[in-house]
Protein backbone atom coordinates (compact mmCIF):
# COMPACT_ATOMS: atom_id res chain seq x y z
CA UNK A 1 0.00 0.00 0.00
CA UNK A 2 3.02 2.09 0.09
CA UNK A 3 2.68 5.00 -2.37
CA UNK A 4 5.60 5.74 -4.89
CA UNK A 5 7.28 9.01 -4.92
CA UNK A 6 5.00 10.31 -7.84
CA UNK A 7 1.58 8.69 -6.24
CA UNK A 8 2.55 10.85 -2.90
CA UNK A 9 3.06 13.89 -5.02
CA UNK A 10 -0.35 13.30 -6.93
CA UNK A 11 -1.92 12.59 -3.25
CA UNK A 12 -0.82 15.74 -1.84
CA UNK A 13 -2.02 17.68 -5.27
CA UNK A 14 -5.47 16.24 -4.60
CA UNK A 15 -5.94 16.78 -1.22
CA UNK A 16 -4.36 20.72 -2.15
CA UNK A 17 -7.40 20.84 -4.64
CA UNK A 18 -10.52 19.60 -2.54
CA UNK A 19 -9.61 21.85 0.77
CA UNK A 20 -9.03 24.83 -1.68
CA UNK A 21 -11.57 24.70 -4.45
CA UNK A 22 -14.43 23.24 -2.62
CA UNK A 23 -16.73 25.39 -0.79
CA UNK A 24 -16.97 24.82 2.63
CA UNK A 25 -20.85 24.85 3.25
CA UNK A 26 -21.40 21.65 1.00
CA UNK A 27 -18.25 20.14 2.26
CA UNK A 28 -19.86 20.66 6.15
CA UNK A 29 -23.23 19.48 4.67
CA UNK A 30 -21.64 16.65 3.14
CA UNK A 31 -19.78 15.34 6.72
CA UNK A 32 -23.21 15.70 8.41
CA UNK A 33 -25.01 13.58 5.91
CA UNK A 34 -27.19 16.80 4.85
CA UNK A 35 -25.67 17.44 1.22
CA UNK A 36 -28.63 19.32 -1.04
CA UNK A 37 -29.79 17.81 -3.90
CA UNK A 38 -29.44 18.13 -7.03
CA UNK A 39 -27.64 21.88 -6.09
CA UNK A 40 -24.54 20.69 -4.16
CA UNK A 41 -23.65 17.77 -6.13
CA UNK A 42 -23.82 20.08 -9.94
CA UNK A 43 -21.47 22.99 -7.79
CA UNK A 44 -19.34 20.56 -7.21
CA UNK A 45 -19.65 18.81 -10.65
CA UNK A 46 -18.75 22.10 -12.44
CA UNK A 47 -15.94 22.90 -10.06
CA UNK A 48 -14.65 19.28 -10.73
CA UNK A 49 -15.09 19.57 -14.73
CA UNK A 50 -13.90 23.51 -14.71
CA UNK A 51 -10.19 21.92 -13.55
CA UNK A 52 -10.50 18.81 -15.32
CA UNK A 53 -10.90 16.22 -13.27
CA UNK A 54 -15.01 15.74 -13.76
CA UNK A 55 -14.50 12.30 -15.09
CA UNK A 56 -10.64 11.22 -15.26
CA UNK A 57 -11.48 7.34 -15.77
CA UNK A 58 -13.19 8.52 -19.39
CA UNK A 59 -11.19 8.43 -22.42
CA UNK A 60 -8.99 11.49 -22.54
CA UNK A 61 -10.81 12.55 -25.77
CA UNK A 62 -13.76 13.41 -24.00
CA UNK A 63 -11.90 14.54 -20.71
CA UNK A 64 -10.26 11.73 -19.04
CA UNK A 65 -7.12 11.83 -17.43
CA UNK A 66 -5.37 8.54 -18.10
CA UNK A 67 -4.82 8.05 -14.77
CA UNK A 68 -3.05 4.62 -13.59
CA UNK A 69 -5.92 2.56 -11.44
CA UNK A 70 -4.16 3.65 -8.23
CA UNK A 71 -3.99 7.56 -9.17
CA UNK A 72 -8.02 6.86 -9.67
CA UNK A 73 -8.01 5.06 -6.16
CA UNK A 74 -6.20 8.20 -4.37
CA UNK A 75 -8.41 10.68 -6.29
CA UNK A 76 -11.74 9.24 -5.04
CA UNK A 77 -9.98 8.12 -1.12
CA UNK A 78 -9.53 12.04 -0.95
CA UNK A 79 -12.52 12.84 -1.93
CA UNK A 80 -14.22 10.92 0.71
CA UNK A 81 -11.92 11.78 3.28
CA UNK A 82 -12.59 15.53 2.31
CA UNK A 83 -16.22 15.07 2.85
CA UNK A 84 -16.65 15.94 -0.56
CA UNK A 85 -20.07 15.10 -2.14
CA UNK A 86 -19.58 11.87 -4.85
CA UNK A 87 -20.19 12.98 -8.90
CA UNK A 88 -23.14 11.37 -9.91
CA UNK A 89 -23.12 8.21 -10.43
CA UNK A 90 -25.00 7.32 -12.94
CA UNK A 91 -23.51 9.96 -15.16
CA UNK A 92 -19.99 9.47 -14.17
CA UNK A 93 -19.61 5.49 -13.78
CA UNK A 94 -22.76 4.59 -15.98
CA UNK A 95 -24.03 5.82 -19.05
CA UNK A 96 -20.98 8.27 -19.99
CA UNK A 97 -18.24 5.23 -20.14
CA UNK A 98 -21.12 2.99 -21.93
CA UNK A 99 -21.76 5.66 -24.59
CA UNK A 100 -17.70 6.31 -24.65
CA UNK A 101 -17.52 2.59 -25.32
CA UNK A 102 -20.48 1.84 -27.60
CA UNK A 103 -22.14 4.92 -28.58
CA UNK A 104 -22.32 6.45 -32.20
CA UNK A 105 -20.02 9.51 -32.68
CA UNK A 106 -23.53 11.60 -32.94
CA UNK A 107 -24.69 10.45 -29.84
CA UNK A 108 -20.87 10.87 -28.14
CA UNK A 109 -20.91 14.58 -29.44
CA UNK A 110 -24.75 15.05 -27.83
CA UNK A 111 -24.44 14.17 -24.90
CA UNK A 112 -21.00 13.32 -23.32
CA UNK A 113 -20.23 17.11 -22.66
CA UNK A 114 -23.49 17.70 -20.64
CA UNK A 115 -22.63 14.48 -18.92
CA UNK A 116 -19.23 15.43 -17.61
CA UNK A 117 -20.90 18.70 -16.52
CA UNK A 118 -23.75 18.09 -15.33
CA UNK A 119 -25.92 19.68 -17.48
CA UNK A 120 -27.79 16.70 -17.95
CA UNK A 121 -28.82 14.72 -14.95
CA UNK A 122 -29.56 10.84 -16.04
CA UNK A 123 -31.47 7.97 -14.02
CA UNK A 124 -30.69 4.48 -14.19
CA UNK A 125 -34.24 2.46 -15.79
CA UNK A 126 -32.65 -1.23 -15.24
CA UNK A 127 -35.15 -2.91 -11.98
CA UNK A 128 -38.62 -3.62 -12.06
CA UNK A 129 -41.26 -4.49 -9.60
CA UNK A 130 -40.42 -8.09 -10.96
CA UNK A 131 -36.95 -8.06 -12.29
CA UNK A 132 -34.06 -6.88 -9.29
CA UNK A 133 -31.77 -9.40 -8.88
CA UNK A 134 -33.37 -11.58 -12.08
CA UNK A 135 -32.58 -8.41 -13.79
CA UNK A 136 -33.09 -10.72 -16.99
CA UNK A 137 -36.52 -11.07 -16.64
CA UNK A 138 -37.57 -7.54 -17.26
CA UNK A 139 -40.61 -6.55 -19.16
CA UNK A 140 -41.09 -3.59 -19.83
CA UNK A 141 -41.20 -3.73 -23.77
CA UNK A 142 -40.50 -0.86 -27.02
CA UNK A 143 -41.97 -2.06 -29.81
CA UNK A 144 -40.17 -0.24 -32.93
CA UNK A 145 -42.76 2.02 -35.14
CA UNK A 146 -41.49 3.67 -38.18
CA UNK A 147 -38.16 5.59 -36.31
CA UNK A 148 -39.24 5.24 -33.30
CA UNK A 149 -39.93 2.98 -30.58
CA UNK A 150 -43.08 2.42 -28.18
CA UNK A 151 -42.03 1.60 -24.56
CA UNK A 152 -44.74 0.78 -22.12
CA UNK A 153 -43.71 -0.35 -18.71
CA UNK A 154 -42.30 -0.02 -15.39
CA UNK A 155 -38.98 0.85 -13.32
CA UNK A 156 -38.63 1.00 -9.99
CA UNK A 157 -35.95 2.06 -6.89
CA UNK A 158 -34.96 4.87 -9.84
CA UNK A 159 -32.44 6.93 -7.80
CA UNK A 160 -33.46 10.86 -8.16
CA UNK A 161 -35.08 10.05 -10.89
CA UNK A 162 -37.53 13.36 -9.84
CA UNK A 163 -34.39 15.89 -10.63
CA UNK A 164 -33.56 13.55 -13.90
CA UNK A 165 -33.90 15.02 -17.53
CA UNK A 166 -32.70 11.98 -19.25
CA UNK A 167 -33.16 8.04 -18.27
CA UNK A 168 -30.53 5.25 -19.52
CA UNK A 169 -32.89 2.27 -19.59
CA UNK A 170 -33.54 -1.54 -20.39
CA UNK A 171 -35.93 -2.46 -22.31
CA UNK A 172 -37.56 -6.07 -24.37
CA UNK A 173 -37.39 -5.29 -27.85
CA UNK A 174 -37.41 -9.27 -28.79
CA UNK A 175 -39.91 -11.06 -26.25
CA UNK A 176 -39.38 -14.76 -28.56
CA UNK A 177 -35.58 -14.14 -28.39
CA UNK A 178 -34.22 -18.20 -27.22
CA UNK A 179 -32.49 -16.32 -24.15
CA UNK A 180 -33.63 -14.07 -22.36
CA UNK A 181 -30.80 -12.16 -21.96
CA UNK A 182 -30.82 -12.04 -26.20
CA UNK A 183 -33.98 -9.44 -26.32
CA UNK A 184 -33.23 -6.92 -24.27
CA UNK A 185 -32.04 -3.30 -25.54
CA UNK A 186 -29.96 -0.01 -24.25
CA UNK A 187 -32.32 3.06 -24.80
CA UNK A 188 -31.43 6.77 -24.12
CA UNK A 189 -35.46 8.06 -22.77
CA UNK A 190 -36.17 11.84 -22.22
CA UNK A 191 -37.80 12.30 -18.95
CA UNK A 192 -39.97 15.07 -20.31
CA UNK A 193 -41.60 12.38 -22.81
CA UNK A 194 -45.24 12.20 -22.69
CA UNK A 195 -46.27 9.15 -21.24
CA UNK A 196 -43.95 9.49 -18.64
CA UNK A 197 -44.83 9.64 -14.49
CA UNK A 198 -42.77 9.59 -11.56
CA UNK A 199 -43.87 8.46 -8.28
CA UNK A 200 -41.90 8.47 -5.17
CA UNK A 201 -41.44 5.75 -3.09
CA UNK A 202 -40.49 6.94 0.58
CA UNK A 203 -37.28 4.95 2.02
CA UNK A 204 -37.41 3.67 5.84
CA UNK A 205 -35.15 7.08 6.98
CA UNK A 206 -38.11 9.24 5.51
CA UNK A 207 -35.91 10.68 2.53
CA UNK A 208 -37.03 10.61 -0.98
CA UNK A 209 -34.30 8.82 -3.45
CA UNK A 210 -36.15 6.24 -5.07
CA UNK A 211 -39.44 6.37 -7.63
CA UNK A 212 -41.33 4.48 -9.00
CA UNK A 213 -41.47 5.22 -13.03
CA UNK A 214 -44.27 4.37 -15.46
CA UNK A 215 -44.09 4.16 -19.14
CA UNK A 216 -47.27 4.47 -21.38
CA UNK A 217 -46.78 4.96 -24.66
CA UNK A 218 -43.69 6.73 -24.67
CA UNK A 219 -42.32 7.60 -28.25
CA UNK A 220 -38.28 7.29 -28.11
CA UNK A 221 -36.08 8.25 -31.49
CA UNK A 222 -34.69 5.00 -33.27
CA UNK A 223 -31.20 7.43 -32.60
CA UNK A 224 -31.69 6.90 -28.82
CA UNK A 225 -30.83 2.89 -29.09
CA UNK A 226 -27.42 2.64 -27.63
CA UNK A 227 -25.22 0.26 -29.82
CA UNK A 228 -27.36 -2.56 -31.33
CA UNK A 229 -31.10 -4.01 -31.09
CA UNK A 230 -31.24 -6.73 -28.68
CA UNK A 231 -28.03 -6.65 -27.84
CA UNK A 232 -28.05 -4.20 -24.59
CA UNK A 233 -27.35 -7.38 -21.72
CA UNK A 234 -23.85 -6.62 -23.21
CA UNK A 235 -23.77 -2.98 -22.42
CA UNK A 236 -25.86 -3.49 -18.93
CA UNK A 237 -22.95 -5.90 -17.83
CA UNK A 238 -20.08 -3.57 -18.88
CA UNK A 239 -22.05 -0.83 -16.90
CA UNK A 240 -22.45 -3.44 -13.71
CA UNK A 241 -19.25 -4.10 -13.53
CA UNK A 242 -18.27 -0.04 -12.88
CA UNK A 243 -20.90 -0.17 -10.39
CA UNK A 244 -19.73 -2.91 -8.29
CA UNK A 245 -16.35 -1.75 -8.00
CA UNK A 246 -17.17 1.87 -7.38
CA UNK A 247 -18.51 0.89 -4.15
CA UNK A 248 -16.39 0.23 -1.81
CA UNK A 249 -15.85 3.64 -0.20
CA UNK A 250 -12.88 2.85 1.48
CA UNK A 251 -12.89 6.09 2.45
CA UNK A 252 -15.89 6.86 3.73
CA UNK A 253 -15.67 4.33 6.45
CA UNK A 254 -12.33 5.52 7.54
CA UNK A 255 -14.07 9.00 8.13
CA UNK A 256 -16.53 7.17 10.00
CA UNK A 257 -14.27 5.28 12.10
CA UNK A 258 -12.35 7.99 12.90
CA UNK A 259 -15.57 9.71 13.66
CA UNK A 260 -16.73 6.75 16.08
CA UNK A 261 -13.34 6.45 17.98
CA UNK A 262 -14.01 10.44 18.53
CA UNK A 263 -17.73 10.14 19.50
CA UNK A 264 -16.80 7.42 21.73
CA UNK A 265 -13.84 9.15 23.35
CA UNK A 266 -16.33 12.50 24.23
CA UNK A 267 -19.02 9.92 25.69
CA UNK A 268 -18.93 9.55 29.32
CA UNK A 269 -19.20 6.34 30.81
CA UNK A 270 -18.41 4.70 34.42
CA UNK A 271 -15.48 7.20 35.18
CA UNK A 272 -13.43 7.74 31.97
CA UNK A 273 -15.18 7.51 28.47
CA UNK A 274 -17.05 4.71 26.22
CA UNK A 275 -13.94 4.50 24.55
CA UNK A 276 -12.08 2.78 27.56
CA UNK A 277 -14.70 -0.38 27.29
CA UNK A 278 -13.07 -3.12 26.11
CA UNK A 279 -15.53 -4.42 24.13
CA UNK A 280 -15.85 -1.19 22.53
CA UNK A 281 -12.13 -1.08 21.75
CA UNK A 282 -11.92 -4.35 20.24
CA UNK A 283 -15.17 -3.99 17.98
CA UNK A 284 -13.40 -0.84 16.37
CA UNK A 285 -9.98 -2.63 15.85
CA UNK A 286 -11.88 -5.42 14.23
CA UNK A 287 -13.48 -2.84 11.76
CA UNK A 288 -9.99 -1.14 11.67
CA UNK A 289 -8.42 -4.71 10.94
CA UNK A 290 -11.27 -5.32 7.95
CA UNK A 291 -11.20 -1.80 6.44
CA UNK A 292 -7.30 -2.09 6.05
CA UNK A 293 -7.57 -5.51 4.41
CA UNK A 294 -9.93 -4.25 2.30
CA UNK A 295 -7.65 -1.51 1.31
CA UNK A 296 -5.44 -3.50 0.45
CA UNK A 297 -7.40 -6.22 -1.99
CA UNK A 298 -8.69 -2.44 -3.65
CA UNK A 299 -4.63 -2.21 -4.46
CA UNK A 300 -4.52 -5.55 -5.53
CA UNK A 301 -7.70 -5.03 -7.59
CA UNK A 302 -5.93 -2.31 -9.21
CA UNK A 303 -2.43 -4.14 -10.47
CA UNK A 304 -4.86 -6.24 -12.85
CA UNK A 305 -3.51 -9.63 -11.98
CA UNK A 306 -6.36 -10.55 -9.81
CA UNK A 307 -10.13 -12.45 -11.26
CA UNK A 308 -11.58 -8.85 -12.32
CA UNK A 309 -14.97 -10.32 -11.56
CA UNK A 310 -14.97 -11.97 -8.46
CA UNK A 311 -12.75 -9.11 -7.04
CA UNK A 312 -15.52 -6.40 -8.59
CA UNK A 313 -18.61 -8.87 -5.88
CA UNK A 314 -15.44 -8.93 -2.94
CA UNK A 315 -15.03 -5.39 -2.84
CA UNK A 316 -18.67 -4.92 -2.95
CA UNK A 317 -19.70 -7.30 -0.37
CA UNK A 318 -17.26 -6.34 1.80
CA UNK A 319 -17.37 -2.46 1.22
CA UNK A 320 -20.98 -2.36 1.75
CA UNK A 321 -20.57 -4.82 4.90
CA UNK A 322 -18.31 -2.23 6.65
CA UNK A 323 -20.53 0.88 5.80
CA UNK A 324 -23.21 -0.64 7.46
CA UNK A 325 -21.09 -1.65 10.60
CA UNK A 326 -19.54 1.74 10.66
CA UNK A 327 -22.89 3.64 10.97
CA UNK A 328 -24.69 1.27 13.47
CA UNK A 329 -21.38 1.50 15.72
CA UNK A 330 -21.63 4.83 15.59
CA UNK A 331 -26.01 4.59 16.39
CA UNK A 332 -24.65 1.94 19.33
CA UNK A 333 -22.06 4.53 20.58
CA UNK A 334 -25.55 7.49 21.11
CA UNK A 335 -27.22 4.83 22.51
CA UNK A 336 -30.48 6.08 23.83
CA UNK A 337 -29.83 9.96 22.09
CA UNK A 338 -30.05 8.39 18.74
CA UNK A 339 -34.02 8.07 19.60
CA UNK A 340 -34.85 11.44 19.65
CA UNK A 341 -38.41 10.11 19.66
CA UNK A 342 -40.28 13.16 20.08
CA UNK A 343 -38.17 15.05 17.30
CA UNK A 344 -35.29 17.15 16.39
CA UNK A 345 -34.15 18.13 20.28
CA UNK A 346 -31.80 20.60 21.34
CA UNK A 347 -30.27 18.72 24.13
CA UNK A 348 -29.38 15.91 22.08
CA UNK A 349 -26.20 16.38 19.69
CA UNK A 350 -27.12 16.34 16.14
CA UNK A 351 -24.91 13.72 14.98
CA UNK A 352 -26.17 11.27 17.75
CA UNK A 353 -29.89 12.46 16.35
CA UNK A 354 -29.04 11.83 13.12
CA UNK A 355 -27.27 8.24 13.55
CA UNK A 356 -30.25 6.05 13.48
CA UNK A 357 -31.31 7.61 10.30
CA UNK A 358 -28.04 7.08 8.81
CA UNK A 359 -27.72 3.94 10.23
CA UNK A 360 -31.04 2.93 8.57
CA UNK A 361 -30.18 4.53 4.84
CA UNK A 362 -27.05 2.46 5.39
CA UNK A 363 -28.64 -0.66 4.45
CA UNK A 364 -29.21 -0.34 1.08
CA UNK A 365 -26.02 -0.16 0.09
CA UNK A 366 -25.94 -4.22 0.75
CA UNK A 367 -29.03 -4.11 -1.97
CA UNK A 368 -28.26 -1.70 -5.11
CA UNK A 369 -25.74 -3.08 -7.33
CA UNK A 370 -26.42 -6.53 -6.88
CA UNK A 371 -27.43 -7.70 -3.30
CA UNK A 372 -25.16 -9.22 -0.56
CA UNK A 373 -26.34 -12.44 -1.52
CA UNK A 374 -26.03 -12.23 -5.33
CA UNK A 375 -22.46 -10.62 -5.03
CA UNK A 376 -21.54 -14.41 -2.54
CA UNK A 377 -22.79 -16.47 -5.34
CA UNK A 378 -20.88 -14.72 -7.91
CA UNK A 379 -17.55 -14.84 -5.96
CA UNK A 380 -18.82 -18.64 -5.24
CA UNK A 381 -18.96 -19.31 -8.61
CA UNK A 382 -16.00 -17.93 -9.48
CA UNK A 383 -13.61 -20.00 -6.75
CA UNK A 384 -15.22 -23.03 -7.97
CA UNK A 385 -15.51 -22.95 -11.33
CA UNK A 386 -18.92 -23.78 -11.58
C1 LIG B 1 -31.75 2.56 -2.37
C2 LIG B 1 -31.84 1.82 -3.66
C3 LIG B 1 -31.58 2.48 -4.84
C4 LIG B 1 -31.70 1.80 -6.06
N1 LIG B 1 -31.51 2.51 -7.23
C5 LIG B 1 -31.73 1.91 -8.42
C6 LIG B 1 -31.67 2.65 -9.63
O1 LIG B 1 -31.38 3.85 -9.63
N2 LIG B 1 -31.95 2.02 -10.79
C7 LIG B 1 -32.26 0.69 -10.83
O2 LIG B 1 -32.47 0.18 -11.92
N3 LIG B 1 -32.35 -0.04 -9.70
C8 LIG B 1 -32.10 0.54 -8.49
N4 LIG B 1 -32.20 -0.19 -7.31
C9 LIG B 1 -32.68 -1.57 -7.40
C10 LIG B 1 -31.65 -2.60 -7.01
O3 LIG B 1 -30.75 -2.82 -8.05
C11 LIG B 1 -32.44 -3.88 -6.65
O4 LIG B 1 -33.14 -3.60 -5.45
C12 LIG B 1 -31.56 -5.06 -6.45
O5 LIG B 1 -31.04 -5.49 -7.68
C13 LIG B 1 -32.33 -6.24 -5.78
O6 LIG B 1 -33.49 -6.51 -6.48
P1 LIG B 1 -34.92 -6.61 -5.73
O7 LIG B 1 -35.06 -5.41 -4.85
O8 LIG B 1 -35.95 -6.85 -6.76
O9 LIG B 1 -34.82 -7.86 -4.77
P2 LIG B 1 -34.92 -9.39 -5.20
O10 LIG B 1 -34.09 -9.64 -6.40
O11 LIG B 1 -36.36 -9.75 -5.28
O12 LIG B 1 -34.24 -10.10 -3.97
C14 LIG B 1 -34.93 -10.34 -2.74
C15 LIG B 1 -33.98 -11.10 -1.81
O13 LIG B 1 -33.62 -12.36 -2.42
C16 LIG B 1 -32.21 -12.49 -2.51
N5 LIG B 1 -31.83 -13.18 -3.75
C17 LIG B 1 -32.27 -12.89 -5.00
N6 LIG B 1 -31.70 -13.71 -5.90
C18 LIG B 1 -30.87 -14.53 -5.23
C19 LIG B 1 -29.99 -15.59 -5.61
N7 LIG B 1 -29.84 -15.96 -6.88
N8 LIG B 1 -29.30 -16.21 -4.64
C20 LIG B 1 -29.41 -15.84 -3.33
N9 LIG B 1 -30.23 -14.85 -2.91
C21 LIG B 1 -30.94 -14.20 -3.84
C22 LIG B 1 -31.70 -11.06 -2.51
O14 LIG B 1 -30.37 -10.99 -2.02
C23 LIG B 1 -32.66 -10.37 -1.57
O15 LIG B 1 -32.28 -10.56 -0.23
C24 LIG B 1 -32.06 0.44 -6.09
C25 LIG B 1 -32.30 -0.23 -4.88
C26 LIG B 1 -32.20 0.44 -3.68
C27 LIG B 1 -32.47 -0.31 -2.40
Amino acid sequence: MRLSNDEALFRQEIRQFFSTQIPEDIQERSAAGETREPDDIAAVQRILNEHGYAVPSWPTAWGGRDWSPVQEHVFLDEMHLAHVPEPLTFNVDMIGPVLCEFGTDEQKARFLPGTANLDIWWCQGFSEPDAGSDLASLRTSAVRDGAEFVVNGQKTWTTLAQHADWMFALVRTNPDAPKRQKGISFLLIDMRSPGITVRPITLLDGSVEVNEVFLSDVRVPVANLVGEQDHGWTYAKFLLGNERTRVARVGVSKNRLAQAKRLAGETPAGRGTLLDDPILRARIAEMENELAALEVTLFRATSGDVDQAAIASILKLRGSELQEQTTELIADIAGPTALAVDGPSDEIPRWAQRSIRSYLTQRKVGIYGGSSEVQRMIIAKTLTGR
